[in-house]
């Protein structure tokens, strides 16, 4: 059988690097997309060194359209699409009464809307192969909500909700839809915590230390496996034991 071809965004750093890694790793072919062309070239070259294939797409998730060519291009150059991992996110923190409706807007698009657009652009190829394994990146702020995340909270609460009605909708074809939720994990978007931060943060983690992208990647390696089809709509906390 040809190599189960997986998307997966934001994949030029963080989880989403660890992710690609992972997914080539389980032998699949991974398109790693995000902005970042030169991270991408560095990835995919450290997959082909390790053996695996992978190969680099630049889309900027903010644009809808550009979203939409870009599931439809892979999915045409490939003649299917088995995996889509939307991991791609961005923060723009900030307490209610200061959040601007920019604010808002830029984490809802990047966050929730892309991720629909991407779904929607992969139900055709999913529906065609009979097979699909969707898995969204939500947060632990997306269960829980979290101070000063109104809009990433919100976005995440919807990528729930969104994964959900996937999962209903195309369970019955051999397609599941889950969400993966991590804690803190250790990557650029957690770079604003000094090391007290951590040291803090980590007295309040059952297992006493941040996540690493590795830890994420095990998570989405298992629910995209051909073997995970009887998994659907639910969501996979992975925080090291962390109370809210
Ligand atoms: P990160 O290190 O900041 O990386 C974000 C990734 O998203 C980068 O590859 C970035 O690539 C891509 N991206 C951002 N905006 C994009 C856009 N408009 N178009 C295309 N790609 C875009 O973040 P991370 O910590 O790995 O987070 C990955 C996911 O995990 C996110 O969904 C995040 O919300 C979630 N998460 C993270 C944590 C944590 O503690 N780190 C906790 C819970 C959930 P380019 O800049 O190259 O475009």
């Amino acid at each position: 059988m040809e190599k189960r071809v997986a998307i997966v965004t934001g994949a030029s750093r963080g989880i989403g690097r660890g992710i690609a890694m992972r997914l080539a790793r389980d032998g699949r072919h991974v398109v790693a997309v995000a902005r970042n062309a030169a991270q991408l070239e560095a990835l995919c070259a450290e997959i082909a060194a390790a053996g695996g294939s992978a190969e680099a797409r630049t889309c900027d998730l903010a644009d809808g359209q550009a979203v939409q060519r870009m599931v439809e291009e892979v999915s045409e150059k490939h003649g299917r699409l088995d995996i889509l991992v939307n991991n791609a996110g961005i923060t723009k923190d900030g307490l209610l009464m200061r959040m601007s409706d920019a604010d808002f807007d830029d984490v809802i698009n990047v966050n929730l809307r892309s991720v629909f657009i991407a779904c929607r652009a992969a139900a055709r190829p999913m529906l065609r192969g009979k097979f699909g394994r969707i898995v969204n990146i939500g947060s632990v702020s997306g269960v829980e909500g979290n101070k000063g995340q109104a809009n990433y909270a919100a976005a995440k609460a919807g990528l729930i909700g969104l994964t959900k009605s996937v999962a209903k909708e195309l369970g019955s074809k051999g397609i599941t839809a889950n969400v993966v939720a991590p804690g803190f994990v250790e990557t650029d978007m957690t770079a604003f915590l000094g090391p007290d931060d951590k040291k803090k943060v980590c007295e309040h983690i059952t297992v006493g230390r941040l996540g690493t992208p590795e830890d994420i990647a095990a998570a989405v390696s298992y629910l995209a496996a051909d073997d995970a089809g009887y998994v659907t709509g639910q969501v996979l906390v992975v925080d090291g034991g962390l109370p809210m």
